[in-house]
């Protein structure tokens, strides 16, 4: 009889999960608790070959129109000139264009929207969830594919708990078509702007409809900037009727003074390009960055995987590769010990944990210094130390061959 798996979590490590697990011949139901498709979410992300090729191994075509490629880095002024420039290049992606990919190959009947998982019981033989309108759906494994504020996570390891970084990235998306023939040259680039303590990206992606051909892609910005957690944080997710949503907020209600000051400091702050490029964006949002760790990747019968597991802050733009890798790991382990699942989830974790721990360091040690800018300057260290812009840009997103040493034994 097929073994079961029970996929928690509908987005890109869930779906990376779910394909895998049905490619070794395994029956799989993936369970999301947001009603509908998740396509209109996310921005841009950076690709990396390894994700390409995880997504190539599942039997999944990677074209040109799975992305935009770059070829040159530059770094920005305040005046607008050039001041560094990198010849490297990198695939730029959008998240609705890999979303629709995997969940285009996973059979729609097995995919479950408005499922929110509430618990989670195991016994020997397997294990059961609990959703919130309480249908129970049992078991050989269940893959907590659930994002940073997991649910599995939070039944199974409570004292594992994101950390807010100190500072939020606000990002939006421009088309190409509203470029002036004057800032052609930027949009072919991925752009860097290093004000002081903060950190902008900018980078040409897929637009609307995932298009990739010249004039319909779109150019993604990321703004790092240090906020801190118990006034100003609070302050940027409080709607216009006074309504504080917590640590995020619904981008439509962002107040217009927010996006306004936004705005306004872009053109203080930034080169005046990519100032031009924030003030026209439609809808700016902003997402808190947090660093995760968690201690186990498998207990008993459920798997944790992707951001569930561990969150590196965005600067190694590794967290859909992440997932991928999780995901295959999982699945080659599964079929290497022959069905026995316990050998196989201890593989997973020994080799899962061990890349999740390294990534999240790499990636606190390119954010620390946009962190230390809510510390007094007298008790800043070296390692707070802004790091030159070429450094930046040679590291920020670029882990080909980190990827390779952190998967290495040892
Ligand atoms: C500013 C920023 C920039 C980034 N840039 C990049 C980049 O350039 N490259 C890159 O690779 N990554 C990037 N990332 C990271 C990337 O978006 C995530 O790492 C990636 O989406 C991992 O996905 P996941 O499936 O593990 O989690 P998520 O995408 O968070 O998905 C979790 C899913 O679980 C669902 N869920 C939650 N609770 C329950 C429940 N109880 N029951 C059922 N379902 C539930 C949620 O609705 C959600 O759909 C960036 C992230 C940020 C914040």
């Amino acid at each position: 009889m097929k073994r079961r798996a029970l996929v928690i979590g509908g987005s890109i490590g869930g779906l990376f999960a779910a394909n895998a697990l049905r490619g070794i011949g395994w029956d799989v139901t993936v369970f999301e608790r947001v009603e509908d498709d998740l396509a209109s979410r996310g921005a841009g992300i950076g690709t990396h070959e390894e994700l390409r090729a995880v997504i190539q191994r599942l039997g999944l075509t990677v074209d040109e129109t799975i992305g935009v490629w770059v070829h040159t880095r530059v770094c920005l002024e305040r005046d607008g000139r050039v001041s560094h420039r990198l010849a490297t290049s990198q695939l730029q992606s959008s998240w609705a264009r890999v979303y629709r990919l995997l969940k285009d190959a996973f059979p729609a009947a097995d995919y479950r929207f408005g499922m929110a998982l509430e618990r989670i019981e195991q016994d020997a033989g397997g294990v059961t969830a609990i959703f919130a309108d309480g249908t129970r759906c049992r078991g050989d494994l269940l893959v907590g594919a659930d994002g940073v504020h997991s649910t599995a996570r939070g039944l199974l390891l409570p004292e594992a708990q994101p950390r807010y970084a100190g500072y939020v990235a606000w990002r939006g998306l421009v088309d190409e078509a509203t470029f002036p023939p004057a800032d052609r040259e930027i949009f072919e680039c991925y752009s860097m702007c290093f004000p002081e303590g903060e950190m902008m990206l900018s980078y040409p992606v897929p637009g609307r409809g995932n298009d990739t051909r010249p004039g319909r892609r779109a150019y993604n910005h990321i703004w790092y900037r240090p906020t801190d957690f118990h006034e100003a944080l609070p302050r940027l997710c409080t709607d216009a009727s006074g309504r504080c949503h917590g640590i995020s907020i619904p981008p439509p209600l962002i107040r217009p003074e927010i996006t306004a000051r936004i705005k306004a400091e872009a053109r203080e702050l930034l080169a005046p390009q990519i100032a031009a490029i924030v003030e026209r964006t439609e809808q700016i949002f902003f997402q808190s960055v947090f660093d995760l760790e968690s201690p186990r990747m498998a207990l008993g019968r459920v798997a944790l995987l992707g951001d569930a597991a561990f969150v590196a802050r965005p600067h190694v733009g590794a967290g859909v590769t992440k997932a991928a890798l999780d995901a295959e790991c999982l699945a080659r382990e599964i079929q290497a010990a022959g069905g026995d699942l316990d050998t196989a989830l201890a593989c997973y974790e020994r080799e899962r944990r061990l890349f999740g721990a390294r990534i999240v360091a790499r990636a606190r040690r390119l954010g620390a210094y946009i962190e230390a800018q809510l510390k007094p300057p007298s008790e800043r260290t070296e390692a707070d130390r802004q790091p030159p812009p070429e450094y930046l840009m040679r590291e920020i997103g670029t882990i080909n061959l980190d990827i390779r040493a952190l998967t290495a034994p040892g």
